[in-house]
């Protein structure tokens, strides 16, 4: 006799609120007013330097960690007073947690073990689960067998075994080698909009984000200074800190008056309008440079060096400014060339 086939993971996703969290270790404010709200289904990365309050926000969330105020608002429940056990999440964290002894199967029922579940749905869950993240053919192996990436595909299945509401990812590739954590970093995408968790992930890998995220959430001192879909906070980076902490930004000095910035004779919008006038130091990103050989141009190229993809090329202004241009067709040494800038809205920074 045929068994009906298994449920598809179903799917879920449960809105997220932290509502203006503050946690404080003695003179450290970890989260300062943090406000974070995720759509149900929605992946979030938090990204951010080290010791930005990432994994405080994450754990407050979790139910790991108390708030000194604001409120957790899960799927329009208050939980800031509840227990971990009884928050209903998943998590996966950057050391691989699983018992050693046990084998990947019985790693991925364990966490159904405590809520009870019968022994045979247990291990069909589990197996389900293991199915979910490629593993099936490694159910019977020992945890210690497993390579690493092998063993956080097992943590990633023991987390959305529960069927958590939420799925929660604290760098969880950043002990693996480069191939690993983009292969592995693909397929968590991949199932978490399989399954339609609402997930969200922590990390200081700026790639890692920008790849997988529905969002990206900046943070900085424990608080977010910009969170938006990975192209915006790219291209169109909100702040000095968000511009000089993802990607690559030339920082050239302008200066700003009659509402916008003034850099190499061409008039750029602000990105905050609000910005004083006075000289500036202006984030431009290397695509939005332009070269043109010109033997009357007034900057001369420094150096110049074929990546693959594209072609970075170093040219000198005449006050000695040094800028990168990532659109230069084969330049050399010594060349001299004319600046074009992409009219785009730019951050600046006071300039003393
Ligand atoms: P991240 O995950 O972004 O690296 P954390 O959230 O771990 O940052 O930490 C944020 C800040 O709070 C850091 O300054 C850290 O030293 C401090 N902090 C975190 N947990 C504790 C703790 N248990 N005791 C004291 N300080 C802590
Ligand atoms: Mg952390």
């Amino acid at each position: 006799m045929t068994s009906p086939a298994a449920p598809a993971v179903p799917v879920k996703g449960t809105a997220v609120h932290l509502d203006h969290l503050t946690r404080t270790y003695g003179p450290v404010r970890a989260l300062d007013d943090l406000e974070l709200e995720l759509a149900p289904g929605e992946m979030v990365v938090l990204l951010g330097p080290s010791g930005c309050g990432k994994t405080t926000a994450l754990r407050a969330l979790a139910g790991l960690e108390d708030v000194d105020s604001g409120r957790v608002v899960v799927g329009g429940r208050d939980v800031t007073e509840l227990p971990t056990n009884k928050r209903d999440m998943g998590m996966v964290f950057q050391a691989y947690s699983l018992f050693p002894h046990l084998s990947a199967l019985d790693n991925v029922a364990f966490g159904l073990r405590l809520r009870g579940a019968s022994t045979k749905d247990r291990r069909r869950r589990a197996g389900e689960v293991l199915e979910l993240v490629g593993l099936s053919a490694m159910a019977d192996r020992y945890a210690s067998e497993l390579s690493g990436g092998q063993q956080q595909r097992v943590a990633l299945a023991r987390a959305l075994a529960i069927e958590p509401s939420v799925l929660l990812l604290d760098e969880p590739l950043s002990a693996l080698d480069a191939k690993v954590r983009t292969q592995l970093r693909e397929e968590i995408r991949r199932i978490q909009q399989e399954v339609g968790t609402t997930t969200l992930f922590v990390t200081h890998d700026q790639e890692e984000a920008l790849a997988v995220a529905d969002r990206v959430g900046v943070m900085r001192a424990g608080r977010i200074e910009q969170i938006a879909a990975p192209h915006e906070v790219y291209s169109r980076p909100a702040t000095a800190f968000v511009a000089d902490f993802i990607g690559l930004s030339n920082q050239v000095p302008g200066s700003v008056s009659g509402g916008a910035a003034h850099l190499l004779g061409t008039r750029l919008p602000l990105v905050d309008p609000a910005t004083a006038d006075g000289p500036v130091t202006i984030f431009v990103r290397p695509e939005d440079v332009h070269l043109h050989e010109d033997d009357a141009g007034t900057a001369t190229v420094l150096s110049s060096s074929f990546l693959g993809a594209v072609r970075r090329t170093t040219v000198t202004l005449p006050d000695g400014t040094t800028v990168v241009s990532q659109h230069a067709s084969p330049l050399v040494p010594g060349d001299r060339v004319r600046v074009e800038l992409d009219v785009v809205p730019v951050v600046c920074s006071p300039r003393s």
